[in-house]
């Protein structure tokens, strides 16, 4: 764990507290916890997802891990070079990520997947600061709106400039972001994102991180 990340017993978020106090005491053996980022604060690529999903991150600790969403990402990841082992659904399957970092916009995992605007401004404090602490960025991915318009303010930068669309690159101050739709299971099973659209992303961003050298 990093010192950009909150403890176990982050207590900014009422209502994201007691969920998770009612989560521990049904399921002690889950992780339960803010989901810590994964990846070292020297890569130059940063991740920014929503939340973690309850039965995911939430029950493994590990951004991603355990749920749908992981599957795609990490077999994506893998695929383009910013990661190498085998992906395998558990925090110890020995996946290492290269010259990546992933995180959530909020940390705790919020009641049917959706944080209110207050708890993702609180836990904004939270990425701004995993933010300030790579000295190599230069990439940031965003997935889905919420992460997005998060991740750009954490920037420093307004929403309102850098919209969110599927496939946007914008320079925001010494970074370029690159958004997507999120890889959840429900934008996958709709056609939102396909597994191509999700690669044409990673391959603009591999392409891009090349050519910075
Ligand atoms: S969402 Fe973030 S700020 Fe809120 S309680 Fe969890 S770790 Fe703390």
């Amino acid at each position: 764990m990093s010192p950009c990340d909150p403890g176990r017993d982050c207590p900014l978020c009422p209502r994201l507290v007691a969920f998770r106090d009612r989560q521990r005491a049904a399921r002690p053996d889950w992780h339960n916890a803010p989901v810590p980022s994964f990846g070292t604060d020297n890569a130059r690529l940063l991740i920014v997802g929503l939340a973690p999903g309850l039965q995911g991150a939430n029950r493994t600790g590990r951004p991603f891990t355990g749920d749908w969403a992981g599957d795609l990402l990490y077999e994506t990841l893998i695929g383009f070079g910013f990661a190498t082992g085998t992906y395998d659904e558990r925090p110890d399957d020995g996946l290492t990520l290269v010259d990546t970092r992933i995180t959530n916009a909020v940390r705790c995992v919020p009641p049917e997947n959706k944080p209110t605007t207050e708890e993702i401004a609180t836990c904004r404090g939270f990425l701004a600061a995993t933010i300030a602490a790579m000295p190599r960025l230069t990439a940031v991915i965003t997935l889905g709106k919420i992460g997005h318009d998060s991740a750009v303010r954490a920037l420093g930068e307004r929403p309102s400039r850098v919209p969110f669309t599927h496939g946007g690159v914008t320079g925001v101050g010494r970074v370029t972001v690159f958004s997507s739709y999120h890889c959840s299971r429900y934008n996958t099973n709709t056609g939102v994102l396909t597994p191509e659209m999700f690669r044409a992303v990673f391959a603009s961003v591999r392409r891009h991180l090349d050519a910075a050298g």
